[in-house]
């Protein structure tokens, strides 16, 4: 049974539930206002398909929830985060090493900026996945203890963050603004953020 699964998804859907409010502001500066709507679908969706997933092998289980947010979810998000979890199941062992965890995470970010046909640096959730994955990789490379790597891992996640603030948005609905998607932080980092950030706390690191 994937008891640690269940516990880091009751934790996505607690952050995605307690920040929708601001997911949709952000979403309404520069977007259509839509993506806490969307996200709070998408997670409760999780959490009540909960007895269909908890069962299954791990990777069986992530890819599930994947597919639960792709029919779920409307927005650009949702086959967004829906291919994540997908490729991230595609690649997950059942009990997964810190390094079978950075090659699947890698794997679910590819995932994302092959269906958004999008990179870091074009104010897109992909600000924060992609440095994310990358500290991952380098922090089980490198040999970091488990806690000082989910710190990092957050940090990087706030910084990624962060960084969309300056951008001027190049993908998503966010760039039919152009100039003025300038001085706003972009909705989709700030659930990757969000995500990231109870994962990481779920699993023992700094919260
Ligand atoms: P929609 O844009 O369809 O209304 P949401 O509001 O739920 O969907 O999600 C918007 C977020 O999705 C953006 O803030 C951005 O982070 C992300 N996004 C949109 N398009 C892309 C893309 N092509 N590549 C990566 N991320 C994207
Ligand atoms: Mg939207």
């Amino acid at each position: 049974m994937n008891t640690q699964l269940a516990e880091l998804m009751d934790r996505a859907v607690a952050t995605i539930s307690e920040h929708a409010q601001e997911l949709t502001e952000l979403d309404q500066a520069i977007g259509d206002g839509d993506h806490g709507l969307n996200m709070q679908r998408g997670f409760d969706a999780i959490a009540t398909s909960r007895d269909e997933w908890r069962d299954l092998a791990l990777g069986a289980a992530v890819r599930k929830i994947g597919m639960t947010l792709v029919m779920k979810v409307g927005g650009a998000s949702g086959a967004l985060y829906g291919s994540f979890f997908m490729a991230l199941g595609q690649q997950l062992p059942d009990s997964p090493s810190g390094a079978d965890l950075a090659a699947a995470v890698a794997a679910g970010v590819d995932s994302v900026r092959q269906r958004g046909r999008s990179e870091a640096g074009e104010k897109t959730m992909l600000d924060v996945l992609v440095p994310v994955s990358q500290t991952l990789r380098s922090g089980v490379s490198d040999g970091h203890d488990r806690w000082t790597l989910l710190t990092e891992l957050v940090n990087t996640a706030a910084a990624g963050l962060e960084a969309t603030r300056p951008m001027r948005a190049t993908k998503g609905r966010a760039s039919y603004l152009g100039e003025r998607s300038i001085d706003h932080l972009d909705p989709g980092a700030m659930s990757s953020y969000l995500l990231v950030k109870a994962v990481c706390e779920g699993l023992g690191g700094a919260s």
